[in-house]
């Protein structure tokens, strides 16, 4: 069966940004499980790999926009230690939800990098935001997710979940 939505895929990967440099690779053996159409990949990966079948091997060159997003200059700030409440858990790699400091009603995901005397310097972008990835994927197996699988929005058994 091709990738369609609601397939449970499995894919070893590796992903380089523009520079050639490897990012994140899945381990030999250990694929990556989701389920299609879920939005649980970057939206460039999903529409790349739609129709493959196993055995197929995909090549994808993803821009920011179809990945992790752009970077949003006003994302990266530096607030002070006293904006927070005095029972956060202030470390680096806190991560926090707070309104978008320009776009009334929008929420972002903080996360804390630096921690500096006073000054806490914290980013709402993803890491990867900006950058262009360039995929090389294998299809290891698709198959029909469970409705199980659907109603928990996450992959059963060998490689996912276990309840
Ligand atoms: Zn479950």
């Amino acid at each position: 069966m091709p990738i369609a939505a609601n397939s449970v895929v499995a894919i070893a990967y590796s992903v380089a940004n523009s520079d050639g440099q490897l990012i994140d690779r899945s381990q030999p053996g250990q694929p990556l499980l989701y389920i299609h159409g879920s939005g649980q990949i970057i939206a460039g990966l999903e529409a790349a790999l739609v129709g493959h079948q196993v055995g197929d091997k995909v090549g994808a060159t993803i821009a920011p926009e179809q990945g992790y997003g752009v970077r949003e200059e006003g994302l990266d700030l530096e607030v002070p230690r006293e904006a927070f409440p005095p029972d956060a858990p202030l470390e680096e790699g806190f991560r926090f939800q707070a309104d978008h400091p320009t776009e009334e009603g929008r929420q972002v995901v903080f996360t804390v990098h630096e921690i500096e005397g006073d000054t806490v310097r914290v980013s709402g972008n993803h890491p990867l935001a900006g950058q262009t990835l360039s995929f090389q994927v294998e299809v290891v197996s698709i198959r029909p997710a469970t409705a199980d699988e659907l109603a928990h929005g996450h992959v059963h058994g060998e490689g996912g979940h276990h309840h």
